[in-house]
Parts: structure tokens; C-alpha cells; sequence
């Protein structure tokens, strides 16, 4: 009996056919500018101590994770590194599909080999993508984290803010992380409020994206100003101001992110 897991696979349940990413310390490994790996790579690998994730099929070939030890050398073999992100910015929608994806599980998997209730070890699950503790059975799943995204409306002009994280050169939609217990019409409420003091109304849901970095799911808004005067919070906002459609400064790519898209809907007179 196979008594393999259906995401999890160790080195003998590899595939001539399947493909691999690979992960190390953070970054993911290119050869000749090229993520997906062949199978056949393993053999050069060398004492692979983590075991294969399953990030998706297509045409029934299989795409696997895997993460290798943080003491690992690449020896001879010619491979370059590049961080999810800064893939996102080079690759067409589909690759990133898979990369973000690949680096989700990657990233709960590494964050997850204990229990959080008891400290025991966990190992996979048999049927689900899931990690169980070895001594008291909690399953530990991936984690999702929903944020919102919204652009506010006001006349002929929308609300963008500049971000006091990083060293944000570009203005864009305000956004936030869920609490527990809120609705995203909620959350874009409150966000909106806290982070430069206006009312909103007529919250209605656009789009959604994953955003992999680590595991946010970014649901965007479109939303109405209803009442107050902008006051920035000074701590997450270094400045925030109404913009028309001529008048729009630096902003992020719609190519790229539900922000820009939203952005792009509210130039097209969306
Ligand atoms: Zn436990």
C-alpha cells in the first residue's frame, strides 16, 4: 500500500516528468533565466532533507517545491537566485501564478515543523495539505491573510497616499489587514478612517488577487467619500491627496497589482 501523501512527496515518488522549483534561503533558483527545473536535477542536489511540495498540475504533469537546506551549496551547478518579488516584476502573470504559490507553501512549511500548542514535531498529513502534530493531532493548514485594497471616489478625483514604509516613491490605494471577526466592507471602513480620517459609503467589491509575499489575499474595493477633511495618521501614511484623472502622480503598475488596476478602472471613467 502507498501510504504517501497527496501533497507531500519524497524523492523516490519524483517523476521523470515532473518539474521543480527550487527554493534557498528565501530566493528562488534560475538556470539559464528559467524557474522550473527538471526532475532529473535531483541528482545533483545532493542529500535532499525536505520533503517535495505539491504546487499544482498541468496537463498532468507535476510542479513540486522544493526548499533546500539552509546549509546547502551549490557546488558546480550554474544556477542564479532571484527573490519571488523581484520575479514578480520580470515574469508574465502565469509563471508568477506558480512562483507565489510555490513560495506560500514553501514559507508555512518552514514556519510550521512544531506544534503551536504542545512543541511537538509535525509531519504531513495523509490525505490533505496539511502538517499534523505528532503528539497531540492539531492540523495545521496554510494560512491566508485577507487584506483590503480601495480606492475612494470623490467627484472626478480619487484618494492615493504615499506610504511612509520603504522608501515608497509612488502613491497608491490605502490597504490593510483584516481583523478577526470583521467583513471587508468593515475593514475598508475602518482603514480608510484610521489612515487618513474620512467617511466612506457605497463600498463595493472589484477584484482580488494573491499577493505571496508572504500569503495576503488582497481584495480590492472601489468606495464613496461621504464625510470629513483628510488627516493623515503620520505613522503608516506620509501624505495623502485627492488626484483627477489628468492629475495623477507616480503610481503602480496595473500590469502587476490590483492597486494599479484599480487605478487603471478609475482612468477608464469605471
Ligand atoms: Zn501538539
Amino acid at each position: 500500500m502507498n501510504s504517501t501523501p497527496t501533497y507531500f512527496y519524497h524523492l523516490d515518488d519524483v517523476r521523470g516528468d515532473d518539474s521543480l522549483i527550487l527554493f534557498h534561503r528565501g530566493e528562488v533558483l534560475l538556470l539559464d533565466d528559467e524557474f522550473l527545473f527538471s526532475s532529473s536535477v535531483l541528482q545533483q542536489l545532493h542529500d535532499v532533507k525536505h520533503p517535495l511540495l505539491l504546487v499544482g498540475q498541468i496537463a498532468g504533469q507535476r510542479i513540486l517545491a522544493l526548499n533546500l537546506a539552509p546549509e546547502w551549496e551549490q557546488g558546480s551547478l550554474p544556477v542564479a537566485r532571484a527573490t519571488p518579488r523581484q520575479l514578480l516584476l520580470q515574469r508574465r502573470f502565469e509563471d508568477f501564478t506558480a512562483i507565489g504559490r510555490a513560495n506560500q507553501l514553501v514559507n508555512w512549511h518552514e514556519t510550521h515543523r512544531f506544534c503551536g500548542a504542545c512543541g511537538a514535531p509535525t509531519h504531513p498529513h495523509e490525505n490533505d495539505r496539511a502538517l499534523v502534530c505528532s503528539a497531540c493531532e492539531r492540523p495545521y493548514y496554510p494560512r491566508i491573510n485577507p487584506c483590503v485594497i480601495v480606492l475612494v471616489r470623490r467627484g472626478d478625483t480619487c484618494l492615493l497616499a504615499r506610504h511612509n514604509r520603504g522608501n515608497a516613491s509612488y502613491s497608491s490605494c490605502l490597504a490593510g489587514f483584516m481583523e478577526v471577526g470583521e467583513t471587508p466592507e468593515e475593514t475598508v471602513r475602518r482603514e480608510v478612517w484610521e489612515e487618513v480620517g474620512i467617511e466612506v459609503d457605497n463600498i463595493r467589491y472589484v477584484r482580488s488577487q494573491s499577493w505571496p509575499f508572504p500569503s495576503q489575499l488582497m481584495l480590492g474595493f472601489f468606495a464613496d467619500y461621504k464625510s470629513g477633511e483628510i488627516q493623515v495618521d503620520g505613522h503608516e501614511i506620509a501624505e495623502a491627496h485627492w488626484y483627477s484623472r489628468d492629475s495623477l502622480p507616480h503610481t503602480p503598475s496595473a500590469g502587476i497589482s490590483v492597486a494599479g488596476q484599480l487605478i487603471e478602472l478609475f482612468l477608464q471613467g469605471f
